[in-house]
């Protein structure tokens, strides 16, 4: 097959509003450099070995991703004192991550985020059948998605920021999808405190993507308990409604007097109980084309932190971590129901089959590309 070549988008992210401030440094953070190194994390299926990068700033934010999955397995972020916990669910090791059933912890998506019904699609006349993996549908590419297999990896270094650059080519047929795709995603930390993810995918035939990152976030640790007092805010004013199987039903809701408004801040769990099995929705972002822009924000009182997130992609899923059951042991402690908010940039679920919604389909001629960013601060 061709080879496929990525235009380096230097100027891609333009400046996120909120910064770093807030959080209280300690006496010894101006020590601290902006690094990238690497170790060996464990044998992934197949006998290759996996690595695990370590992404440093200099104020002492800490990020770590596996080339297996593309997972981010630990982030750590100041509270306004200035001390650091670890705000994302995850697993020590990456046998738990192969064998725990883990429920995409910190997880690269893909070849499509969320949901098809049925599992199928037509595209230009043609039906593709993909595996029936969450009850009659499609869930989070497949059987075997981006986030179970092993992505090479090399660090990147740029002035301000440290990186891994992971790179998949996902081949013709591969869980049922057409087309050799050939995948680029740049994890960037910065000295702004921002977890930068720059997409990228180029295909040889018309194919469907939607590439998505899913961290379980809990800003006051990931051992902390629920996340149901969280305040949230998220930038849309309409939804997707969703059947009893989380198949978006078609239509494009408002939000108005609904437990799904979000746009003021308000607890996560302050009307949860309204809303059936939890939320796990997708949210229609309130932009104007597809510059970067504020999707959510997220605060947590007792630390101080907020992460904000700011996106390309058309619309947001809010998972509040409604199947945590007390049945994944990561990390040193037991994760229950709530114990970790996801919040998905996405393209919305059940696309290929609804064409009133944005298009997810990719042709030769075109380059997939999204950009989003978490940025951390405290108030
Ligand atoms: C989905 C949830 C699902 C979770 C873990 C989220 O993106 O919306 O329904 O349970 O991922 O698989």
């Amino acid at each position: 097959m061709k080879t496929i070549h990525f235009i380096v988008m230097t100027a891609a992210v333009a400046a996120v509003a909120l910064a770093p401030q807030g959080c209280t440094a300690k006496e010894h953070d101006g020590e601290k450099q902006m690094n990238v190194t690497s170790k060996p994390f464990g044998t992934a299926p197949g006998g290759k070995q996996a690595d695990i990068y370590t992404l440093t700033n200099d104020k002492g934010v800490e990020v770590k991703i596996t080339n297996y999955g593309g997972i981010v397995t630990s982030l750590k972020v100041p509270d306004r004192n200035g001390d650091f916990s670890d705000v994302v669910l995850g697993y020590d090791t990456l046998d738990e991550y192969v064998k725990d059933n883990s429920p995409y912890f910190g997880a690269l998506v893909g070849r499509y985020g969320n949901r098809i019904a049925g599992g199928t699609f037509t595209l230009e006349g043609k039906q593709y059948t993909l595996a029936r993996n969450n009850g009659p549908n499609h869930l989070h590419g497949g059987n075997k998605g981006f986030d179970k297999v092993l992505w090479d990896a090399q660090p990147v270094r740029r002035p301000g920021t440290v990186g891994v650059k992971l790179t998949y080519l996902s081949r013709d047929g591969e869980e049922g999808y057409p087309g050799n795709l050939s995948c680029e995603v740049v994890y960037e930390l910065t000295g702004e405190n921002e977890l930068k993810i720059n997409y990228r995918a180029a295909t040889d035939k018309t194919t469907v993507v939607n590439l998505t990152h899913h961290s379980y976030f809990n800003l006051a640790g990931h051992d902390s308990g629920d996340i149901l007092s969280h305040e949230l805010m998220i930038n849309a004013g309409h939804y997707t409604p969703v059947d009893e199987t989380l198949i978006p039903t078609g239509q494009i809701k408002t939000v108005d007097a609904t437990p799904m408004d979000f746009r003021k801040p308000v607890a996560i769990g302050s009307r949860i109980d309204q809303v059936t099995g939890g939320y796990d929705h997708n949210y229609e972002l309130d932009k104007a084309g597809g510059g970067l822009t504020l999707a959510a924000r997220v605060r947590e009182k007792s630390s101080g932190r907020v992460m904000e997130v700011w996106t390309t992609e058309p619309g947001i899923q809010f998972y509040s971590g409604n199947f945590l059951d007390g049945t994944q042991k990561g990390k040193g402690v037991v994760y229950e129901k709530y114990a970790g908010f996801c919040l998905e940039t996405q393209h919305f679920p059940d696309s290929p089959n609804r064409p009133q919604f944005p298009s997810v389909v990719l042709k030769p001629s075109q380059e997939y590309s999204q950009t989003t960013v978490y940025k951390f601060a405290c108030m």
